[in-house]
């Protein structure tokens, strides 16, 4: 089994599992240290993702 390597965006702090370059704004800035994360549901009217600055739903790391 491969290793889940989880690495984040450093322009927009999208989590990426898999990607080279971060699937929301396509930045090859990838960082891997990250203090936590969290889910986004509902972008547009969650309040944790006006915080962080999340425009889509999926994984997002906090404090990166
Ligand atoms: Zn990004």
């Amino acid at each position: 089994m491969a290793k889940n390597k989880k690495r984040v965006c450093k322009e927009c702090g999208r989590l990426i599992i898999e990607e080279k370059n971060c699937p929301i704004c396509k930045s090859n800035q990838i960082v891997d240290k990250y203090k936590g994360r969290v889910l986004i549901l509902d972008a547009e009217n969650s309040e944790i993702a006006e915080k962080i600055n999340a425009k889509e739903n999926g994984n997002y790391a906090m404090k990166y």
